[in-house]
């Protein structure tokens, strides 16, 4: 399939992809490689650089020196230019860094033009942020005060160096929206790549020299979770880890950073509630519902994936989901049409379908899917069961794959519907689906999760603060909550 992307792409990838350390392309001390597959086919894409503890070292180093040296003088309009600089970069490399994502990790050619779209809007949005830094005054303390006048006042500085460590199910955007509040704040980086999808972090990282960022602001350094990503996380010279991945490494980081105490932020898991009430509108509601699930294959931390349905259109609503679902056309990202990807990898098809397996075996009803997509390539078919309890581990645990689980409720009761919804350790997202707005904002206010939608699901951009309740997170990305994560506050007294 690499031959049917441009010849921009074909180039890129002949030009390998090393790690990017202190404004220089290496090879890693140790020289070591590793290969990264197309998803959909299997086919080798490129062999990568994978870096270790010594090469994270190294990136490190040159973040600190850039954070202390010519970064730190900048100006915060001159690095709002930088970030509106590498906005255009973006822009101007949109097809490359589409393909790249679609071969790298699956998704399909709209999904990854509409994220790069976003990624050139981040770095903009961002840039207006740098600008509006700024602090507050207030009065000077009474003892201070007493002895003459004084002045009290807030500056709002960088946190310092930070380490970025992403996952696979949408790189890019993953990679973007920890950097550009990073460098609008005036930290600089190491940015640790998932594994799985390695390639767009390294021509992102070249395109951010190419604007002009001084060498060092942003490393970025492939290599393995265990090895770069652990030598990461106990650097003693990071001051924070911004960490979106699964609850379980999250909480590993947590506990990891406990000793040195750097700040964490944490992206992590959900099992979000999507909860229907019978005034829908049916003819949104299905392909908006279906969606909410299969978004990404559902590789999706906000993925809709427990249903509540009331009784009343139970049925109605299960028989226009098995028809859309059936109706999505699944292949190769590149080709034309295509709603669904692969899995990213044959570990993930593998885990999904045990889980698909698991849905069968305890009596829920396969309303349509449940099977692997027989060929090559990582493929999973959309997957709704119906009639599902909460004890099931279709329900309780995140799947992070195209299966979806429904079941009914009989009553009208807010709260108890509430209950239900929130019957999970995760929080991150959700959505309810009525005409009735009183019912939709009281359905809203009893739901413990970081970010909600009414008649629509996972409405995210640049703009709206983004996080989890509960184990689903810590801390806000996208809007001005995403900066708060990247700058400290120094309180200055002046007895003049
Ligand atoms: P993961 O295994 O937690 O990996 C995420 C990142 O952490 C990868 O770069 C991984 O490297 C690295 N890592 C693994 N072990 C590490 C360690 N001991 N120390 C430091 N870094 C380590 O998650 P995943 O399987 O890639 O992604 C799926 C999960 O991410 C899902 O649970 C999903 O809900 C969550 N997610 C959440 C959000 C959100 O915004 N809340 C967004 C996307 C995904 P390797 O690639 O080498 O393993
Ligand atoms: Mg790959």
């Amino acid at each position: 399939m690499i031959d049917k992307a441009s010849q921009t792409t074909r180039d890129a990838i002949a030009a390998g992809f090393p790690l990017l350390i202190g404004g220089r392309e290496t090879p890693g001390h140790a020289g070591r490689t590793m290969a990264s597959t197309d998803p959909a086919t299997g086919e080798v894409i490129a062999e990568f650089a994978l870096g270790d503890a010594e090469d994270v070292g190294e990136a490190v180093a040159a973040a600190k020196a850039a954070f202390h040296g010519p970064w730190s003088r900048l100006s915060n309009m001159q690095r709002a230019d930088l970030l509106r600089s590498l906005s255009r970069k973006i822009a101007e490399n949109a097809v490359l860094l589409a393909e790249l994502e679609v071969l790298d990790n699956g998704m399909p050619r709209m999904l990854a033009d509409q994220i790069v779209g976003n990624c050139v809007h981040l770095f903009e949005y961002y840039a207006g942020w740098a600008e509006r830094i700024e602090g507050t005054t207030t009065e000077a303390p009474p003892h201070v005060l007493a002895q003459g006048e004084a002045l009290t006042y807030t500056l709002r500085e960088p946190v310092g160096v930070v380490g970025l460590i992403v996952p696979w199910n949408v790189p890019l955007s993953m990679a973007c929206l920890k950097l550009a509040p990073a460098l609008a704040a005036g930290c600089t980086t190491v940015l640790k790549p998932a594994e799985e999808t390695p390639l767009s972090a390294v021509v992102l990282g070249r395109l951010i020299k190419e604007a002009g960022f001084p060498d060092g602001v942003v490393n970025v350094v492939n290599g393995l979770g265990a090895e770069a990503g652990a030598a990461l996380v106990a650097h003693p010279d990071l001051s924070k880890i911004a960490f979106t991945g699964s609850t379980e490494v999250g909480k590993m980081i947590a506990r990891e950073c406990t000793d040195s105490l750097k700040k964490v932020s944490l992206e992590l898991g959900g099992k979000s509630p999507v909860v229907v009430f019978p005034d829908v509108d049916l003819a949104k509601a299905i392909p908006g519902v279906a969606m909410a699930t299969f978004f990404l294959q559902g590789q999706n931390c906000m993925a809709g994936t427990r249903i509540f349905v009331h009784r009343d259109i139970y049925e109605p609503l299960l028989a226009g989901l098995a028809e859309f679902t059936a109706n999505m056309q699944m292949g190769h990202g590149l080709e034309a049409g295509t709603m669904l990807g692969p899995l990213v990898s044959a570990k993930q098809q593998q885990r999904v379908m045990e889980y698909v397996e698991d849905g069968k075996s305890c009596g829920a009803r396969l309303i349509v899917g449940g099977e692997a997509w027989q060929g090559p390539g990582n493929f999973v078919r959309p997957t709704i069961f119906a009639d599902v309890d909460p004890s099931m581990r279709i329900v309780r645990e995140e799947i992070f794959g195209p299966v979806m689980a429904v079941q009914p409720f009989d009553t009208d009761d807010l709260d108890e519907i509430a209950a239900m919804a929130n019957d999970s350790p995760y929080g991150l997202s959700g959505s309810v689906w009525t005409r009735d707005l009183s019912n939709a904002h009281r359905m809203v206010s009893r739901i413990r999760s970081g970010h909600v939608s009414i008649n629509c699901h996972g409405a995210v951009a640049s703009n709206i603060p983004f996080g989890g309740y509960k184990q689903s997170g810590w801390g806000r990305e996208f809007g001005r909550e995403g900066m708060d994560l990247y700058l400290e506050t120094k309180a200055v007294t002046v007895a003049l």
